[in-house]
């Protein structure tokens, strides 16, 4: 069913008793043209691409648990396109642009809010670092504007800017970024593709890899064998051990990033803030709830779960720029498991083995992606050559000695 301003009336005179499920429960089929491993927000958007742009629709998305139930439920929900580097600028762009007409696309409200996400510098050897890396953006197509500490303090007055040990010098603008609603981008994407005819298969997950002359012929999964013509692998924080099912040693190590919600409060943040002198960001949901987060954990893990040094971290980078906010109570925690490469940016590319191709590295960062990785990873798999705006982004750039490494910090993926 199409939503409008139609149906949700007619739905409030009918007791809500024409509402549809979003998407049908189908039993497995034996063969599909295409298997995406990983019902996140990579994968579906994936499938949903793959139908609309390329006409596949014989796809399935084979999730583990229920649809949104990784990452793309448990981020903070920034997009923006502020990238330095020739192989990130274009990508993230293309996703932004894809963020600002996606409802009408899915004819799904998901809250796409561009309110703006600002960067503060406090010195000025950050500041030259933001103005490069705002022209790098002008350059890209995306927009950039370099504040001074009045520019700042104009949009947010609140903030720390003279007693501080880093005191607010400005700050990088991009207007239109922001923030979208995590899991509304998981639910649009996977009633848009199961509209399409693509399959959901929730509570399959992916055990094991048939591969036979090294070409991949299907999945075993916990609902049993699927054979596919090619298999693309979007499990986020889990590819390393997904792929080494097939074999495969990932330049990706897991670690775990936290959140953290606050109670509901009057609206005093009006866009996304980073602080520049820690690892900090901050917005207010539309419900009032101050959401921040900061660092990663920084040790290998698998648990969707944190810890207290980086909580710790966190509050005290909180403090640092905004001090009122220690009157706040944080009420929710939680935590999600990332995919660090080795250079801080993503992979879209196919693997040594025949009909198998991977989309995973996605840091701390791939919800931004998430609708440019799907339409850059349906193409692949469409048509077997990367898109133009991730050509970049390919698996063998680490031993031919092309990272993409936007931070500079090398090959440790906790810093990235
Ligand atoms: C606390 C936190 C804050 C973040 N903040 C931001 C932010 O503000 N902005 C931003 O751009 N990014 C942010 N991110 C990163 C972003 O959420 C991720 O990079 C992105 O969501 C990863 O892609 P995904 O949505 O496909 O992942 P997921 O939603 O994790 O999807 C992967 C899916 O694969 C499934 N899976 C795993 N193994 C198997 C298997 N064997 N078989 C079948 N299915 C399997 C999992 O269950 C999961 O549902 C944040 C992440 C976290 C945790």
């Amino acid at each position: 069913m199409r939503y409008s301003l139609f149906s949700l009336i007619k739905n409030a005179f009918t007791g809500g008793s024409g509402w549809r499920p979003m998407w049908r429960e189908p039993e497995p089929k034996k063969h599909y043209d295409v298997i995406i491993a990983g019902g996140g927000g990579h994968g579906l958007a994936t499938a949903y691409y793959l139908a609309r742009n390329h006409g596949l629709t014989n796809v399935a998305v084979l999730e583990k648990g229920y649809l949104g139930s990784g990452n793309v439920g448990r981020n903070t929900t920034i997009i923006r396109s502020n990238y330095l580097l020739d192989g990130n600028g274009p990508f993230y762009e293309h996703s932004l642009k894809l963020w600002e007409g996606l409802e009408q696309d899915l004819n799904y409200n998901a809250m796409v809010s561009q309110r703006g996400v600002l960067n503060l510098y406090h010195a000025d050897a950050q500041r030259d670092a933001f103005a490069r890396r705002g022209n790098a953006m002008r350059l890209n197509g995306a927009d950039a504007e370099l504040l001074d500490a009045d520019g700042v303090r104009r949009l947010y007055p609140f903030l720390d800017f003279d007693t501080a040990r880093f005191p607010i010098r400005g700050g990088l603008l991009q207007r239109r970024g922001g923030t979208v609603r995590h899991d509304a981008v998981a639910w649009g994407y996977g009633r848009g593709a199961d509209q399409r005819g693509v399959d959901l298969l929730q509570n399959c997950e992916v055990t094991g890899f048939k591969i036979e002359h090294g070409r991949v012929e299907g999945v075993d999964t916990t609902r049993g064998f699927i054979g596919a013509g090619k298999v693309g692998v979007a499990v986020a924080g889990s590819s390393g051990r997904v792929m080494k099912l097939a074999g495969l040693r990932l330049p990706i190590e897991s670690h775990v990033l936290q959140a953290f919600v606050s109670e509901g409060l009057k609206p005093i943040i009006g866009g996304v803030v980073t602080f520049g002198a820690g690892h900090f960001y901050i917005s207010q949901s539309d419900k009032g709830s101050l959401v921040f987060g900061g660092d990663i954990d920084g040790y290998n893990s698998y648990a969707q779960r944190g810890n207290l040094p980086a909580m710790e971290d966190v509050c005290e980078g909180a403090m640092a720029l905004m001090p009122a906010i220690g009157r706040a109570r944080i009420v929710r925690t939680w935590g999600g498991i990332m995919d660090m490469s080795m250079d801080g940016s993503p992979i879209i590319d196919r693997t040594p083995i025949k009909g198998l191709y991977l989309d995973a590295g996605w840091c701390y960062g791939g919800f931004k992606a998430t609708p440019a990785s799907g339409w850059c990873f349906a193409h692949l798999l469409a048509t077997d050559t990367p898109h133009e705006v991730a050509t970049a982004y390919r698996l063998d750039r680490f031993e031919r000695g092309l990272p993409i490494d936007e931070k500079g910090a090398g090959a440790q993926p906790n810093l990235h």
